[in-house]
Parts: C-alpha cells; structure tokens; sequence
C-alpha cells in the first residue's frame, strides 16, 4: 500500500487492478452484462461501489413517475407529489433534477409514465417498471466519482451511460441495465481574464463544469460584460452533449458553433484516466470532443471557452397564417416562402431566426423570435422591411413590436422562456440545409416545395436561420459536421400520435417521418443533420451527423475506447451495437448487444 492511502483506497486500487483480467472475460461478449444476468453485481458488490464515490452517491433508480404507483415495486406512492410530477411533465426543470428522467421519455419505453399522462390501451399506466431507464447512477461530485463509475463499467462488462440535463431528441442519457454517471453537479464556474491556449488565444475565458447549464455561464458572463456562445434553450447543458455535438446558437451567425469556442476540455477516459484535451494536449482527442458527440470519446468533467465582448439585441416576435381567419392558406405560404428568399441576407447580417410553422389548414407561422445582435431597432426594421412589403401585398399586415437590449443577457432571457418539453408520443428528424440551395432558383424551388410539403402532410417544424461558417467560427479545427458550415437553416420536423392510438398508427406516424426526412435529403444530397436535434432513426447517419469527418472520428474512438465502454444510439463507432427491445421503434428499454 502507498504511504497516504488508507484502506478504502486500496480496496479501490485492488479493484482497478483486476482490470485486464475481467477485460478479457467481457470484450467478446454478446451483450453487455444486463440485470439477470449470472455475472450482474450483487447487492454487495452495489454498496461497496457506493462507499468508493466521495459522498456515497450511488443512487438506485426510482423512476420518476413512480410516486403515482401505489403497488408498485419502488414503494414510493405520494397522491400530491403524482399530481405535481403530472403537472410539470413538460417542464425542464423536472427532468433535469431528476437523476435519472430524459425530456424524450418516449425512448425510455414509457414504462412509468403518469397514469394520466399514459397510453392504456397498450398497458401503460397500469403499473411501473424501470425500463429504459439506468439501474444505477452515481452523482458525480467529483473527478474520481466518475472514474470509479467508468472503471467498474469496463471491468464488470455493464452498460455505461451518461446524463448531463436529460435534453437530447433521442434519448442517449439512458438505458435499461446501465450504470449512469450524472454529470448536472459539477457546477463550478471560473471567469479566466486572461486565458492562453498556448496555440494563438490569450483572451477572457470561463472555466465551467460539465454540469453548467445555459442561463448560468451566460449569467456570469454578463456580470463581466461579457458573453459565451451557447444555446437558446435555457436550461441546456451547454457544457456537457451540447457542445459536445456542436452547439447551435442565437449568435451562430456572428460567432458560428459553440465548439468553436472551446479552448480545452478535462475528460475521464475509458481506461479511467484522467487527462486535459486541448490545442497543445491530446489534441486528437480535443478535435474529436468538438463535434463528435457526447457519450463517445470520454466523460468530460469541465470545459474551458471563450467569451466574447457584450453587445446589444433587438428583438421581435410576430405571428401570421391561421392566426387570422382572414388570411388564406395561398397568402400564408407566400409569406413563409418571401420570407425563405432572405435567408441568406438575413444571416448574413449576424441574424438569428427562431420559427416555427404548425400545420392546419391555414398553417400557422411563428417568429419566435428574431434575434438582431448589433442592430437597433430602427436598423432592424429597415432590414426586415422589404420582407414586410411581401407580406403586405400578400395581405397579410404585421405590426410587430420590437425591443432593444442593451446586453445579450436580457435579450435572451426575456425572449426564450423556459422550455417546454414534451416528447411522450412523437418523433423528429432534421436537417441542415445548404447554401447553394437559395443561390439556384431551381434548387431553391424544389427545396421550398420539399419543406412545405412536410407541413402539407401533418408535420410540425421549427426552424431556425443562422449561417455558422468556418469564418464565423474564427476558423476553428474541430469536428463539427461540416453541413453546419455551410447551411442557412437547420429545419426540425416532427411527428406525433395521440395517447390511446394503435401500434399501427405510431408506424404509420414514423413512416410518414422517414417519407419526409427523404424527401428533404433528396434536396440536399450530401449536406448533413444535427446530431444534437435528430431522428434516432437517422438512415445513413455517419454521414448525416459527421459528414467527412466520420473515418477519422472513427479511428480516434477505436484509439481512446478499443473496448466500446462508451455508447449512445447515433454516436461514432455505434454501428457495432444496439438495444434490443420489443417496443413498435428502436427505443432504450432492453440490453445492448452486439448487432
Ligand atoms: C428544449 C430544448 C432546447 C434546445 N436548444 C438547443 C439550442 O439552442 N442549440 C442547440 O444546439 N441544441 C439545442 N438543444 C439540443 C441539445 O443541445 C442536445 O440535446 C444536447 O445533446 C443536450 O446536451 P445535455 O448534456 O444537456 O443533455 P443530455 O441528454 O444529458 O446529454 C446528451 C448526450 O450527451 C452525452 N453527455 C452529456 N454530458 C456529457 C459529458 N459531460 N461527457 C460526455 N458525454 C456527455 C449524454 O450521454 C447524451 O448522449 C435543445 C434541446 C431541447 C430539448
């Protein structure tokens, strides 16, 4: 034993050791261990996991919605606390602070639902099983928690998974079986004045946590008149998958990616070792963590990035089409496509559009809402006039207000509130549309055709205008998908089903997602999606989501984890393993084999 350590410790070194050998007996397995399964840790092997975390925080899963079961297994039946789980189903918060709940609960399995918010028709709702969810979680609080969390996945051959805030499209922080690292509490932050890379960056810098979230690293920002490109959801985990996969923004027009403004990440690898990845560190591995996607190439504990000088905002949201029963459906899409011809101007001029059209027969269009950094008001208006006078002879009249900020900070506060999430019944595809698309009139049109035609058919789009290019981004060597480069709009469609409706009708639903999601890459052959708000179902998403970075994405993750400790449904190097499950669509709720 080493002078300094105590017993515990050498049970834990005892414990690493063992590592080759267990190696050797899992590689080649089928499955991942699942619980069952003659080779599953015991109730013992739990507790001595629990007593190697810093503060005992091994947590054994109850599912969320739980508390509405009074039979059920979990024992944890509360009327009041039902009611409050039911009512804020589609708040962010609830999830986030849940150790184990996704905002995509429909790729857990719905196994625990609220009974009200359930679909009885196909069983749910009647009792509460764990399902997709983890087994086990340590909430990490510190650095060694999370080694101790990879080290006992790779040598007992479990399943690993990863959850920051629960926010991913697919569902990839969870996982039936799996150990889960909850990453949501490291949440230091550090203002760094003057930060050198040591690669040509010397300038303010934040050092946050893997757990800071959206509103926190833009708060301390501001209060050094300052600001960090993340997104515009608020509570996002815009150091953890966010910026993992890239990280769209209100500022992806005047500051690209998000990954673009990492400066060096620390991250716990799949051998447990601990390393800095930067410009001058691992630098493989730094190119690989700024773009790749989250859940592939380490667990990342904190992320150092830049931050830029603080400017003004203004900022209008309007809506237009079924809005207003004297609009028509012609009207309506004349508006949408007059407002299309200006994409390319638009964020050209730094802009952000946010919008969303809903289908109905007079479809609905929603600017919600446009983001001018650097503009006033009267600036602003002037820019968006020549779009107005469309509509206006379109017969469709605006009058809009507009706000003027004077920092980032409150632009974005007082315009994207809180988010609604709610995906218990529905799905989403997505894709990055290119450039050269509005510069063909051609393309142009069968582009617009393809998009309108999605609403046309019952699906619902939010959208977002921004040009992040390489220049944007200040040039950056990173893996980002390349589509994001080189796009105008990144365009989500979803559909969705109602709580009581047949197996038939979800199929029918999700082919009507893959029809559309064809249709609109055949527009756009070549260009990509995002990883970061995509189909779990993506065809062909090597190159969708990494574009041609994937060979050699690919070849790092072989370097960094030859053993596939790390996982998640899309991710880089997933190809060779999926979850078996019984549910009507690929989902987290059954073990990870081998395909
Ligand atoms: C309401 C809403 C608003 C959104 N707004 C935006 C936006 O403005 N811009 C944008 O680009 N995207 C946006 N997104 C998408 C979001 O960025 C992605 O879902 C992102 O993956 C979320 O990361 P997370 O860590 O918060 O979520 P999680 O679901 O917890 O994690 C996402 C993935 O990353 C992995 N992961 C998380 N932390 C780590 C870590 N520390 N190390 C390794 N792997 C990790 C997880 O295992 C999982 O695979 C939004 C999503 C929602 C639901």
């Amino acid at each position: 034993m080493q002078a300094g350590s105590d017993s515990r410790e050498f049970r834990l070194s005892r414990f690493l050791s063992s590592c080759v050998f267990v190696l050797s007996n899992t590689s080649s397995k089928k499955c991942k261990v699942f619980p069952g399964d003659a080779t599953y840790p015991d109730d013992g092997t739990w507790a001595f996991v629990n007593s190697t975390t810093s503060n005992g925080g091994l947590i054994k899963t109850i599912p969320i919605g739980a508390p509405c079961y009074p039979g059920s297994e979990y024992n944890v039946y509360n009327a009041d606390r039902c009611t409050y789980i039911t009512n804020q189903w589609s708040n962010s918060s609830l999830h986030m602070e849940d150790p184990t709940s996704m905002m995509s609960p429909v790729f857990e399995g719905l196994t625990c639902l609220p009974p009200a918010l359930a679909d009885f028709s196909t069983g749910q709702g009647v009792n509460c099983t764990i399902g997709g969810y983890p087994s086990y979680v340590i909430n990490a609080s510190a650095v060694r928690d999370v080694q101790v969390g990879v080290n006992f996945a790779r040598n007992t051959g479990i399943r690993l998974v990863i959850k920051n805030t629960g926010h991913d499209f697919s569902g990839k922080s969870g996982g039936a079986g799996a150990l889960s690292i909850w990453t949501h509490h490291f949440k230091d932050i550090a203002f760094l004045p003057s930060f050198n890379d040591g690669a040509g960056y010397v300038g303010p810098a934040f050092k946050a946590g893997s757990g800071v979230q959206a509103w926190e690293i833009f708060e301390a920002a501001s209060t050094q008149g300052l600001v960090v490109v993340g997104g515009e959801g608020r509570t996002v985990g815009v150091m953890g998958g966010y910026i993992q996969g890239g990280g769209h923004s209100p500022l992806s027009s005047i500051y690209g990616i998000a990954a673009d403004h990492a400066l060096s990440m620390e991250v716990v690898l799949a051998s447990g070792e601990f390393v800095t990845a930067s410009a001058t560190q691992n630098s493989d591995l730094f190119w690989a963590l700024r773009g790749g996607g989250g859940s592939t190439f380490g667990i990342v504990t904190s992320v150092i990035v830049k931050a830029h000088p603080d400017f003004p905002v203004t900022v209008t949201s309007f809506a237009f089409g079924g809005v207003d029963p004297t609009t028509s459906y012609n009207a309506t899409w004349a508006g949408i496509r007059a407002f299309f011809t200006h994409f390319i101007d638009f964020s050209s001029a730094g802009t952000y559009s946010y919008f969303d059209v809903v289908p109905s027969p007079v479809p609905i269009f929603e600017m919600a809402p446009f983001f001018a950094p650097n503009l006033t008001i009267a600036a602003t208006q002037a820019f968006l006039k020549p779009w107005f006078d469309t509509l206006a002879a379109a017969g469709i009249t605006l009058a809009p207000q507009f706000n003027y900020y004077t920092n980032y900070l409150s632009a974005w506060t007082a315009n994207f509130p809180q988010e609604v999430v709610r995906r218990d019944q529905g799905a989403t595809g997505s894709r990055l549309f290119p450039r050269q698309n509005w510069e063909n009139a051609t393309l142009f049109n069968a582009t617009f055709d393809a998009w309108k035609a999605s609403i046309d058919a019952g699906c619902f789009a939010i959208s977002f205008n921004f040009a992040p290019t390489l220049a944007a981004g200040g040039y950056p060597n990173n893996s980002v998908n390349p589509a994001f480069r080189n796009t105008v709009v990144h365009s989500i469609q979803s559909v969705g089903w109602a709580q009581n409706d047949t197996d038939a009708t979800i199929e029918m639903q999700l082919n009507l997602l893959a029809e559309r999601q064809a249709a609109w890459k055949s527009v756009s052959p070549g260009a990509g999606s995002y990883l970061g708000e995509s189909d779990r179902a993506e065809v062909d998403f090597q190159q969708s989501f990494y574009g041609d970075f994937y060979p050699r994405l690919l070849q790092i993750k072989k370097e960094v984890d030859p053993d596939d400790v790390f996982w998640a449904k899309t991710a880089v190097g997933s190809e060779g393993w999926d979850t078996v499950t019984k549910d009507v669509y690929n989902d987290e709720n059954g073990p990870l084999c081998r395909t």
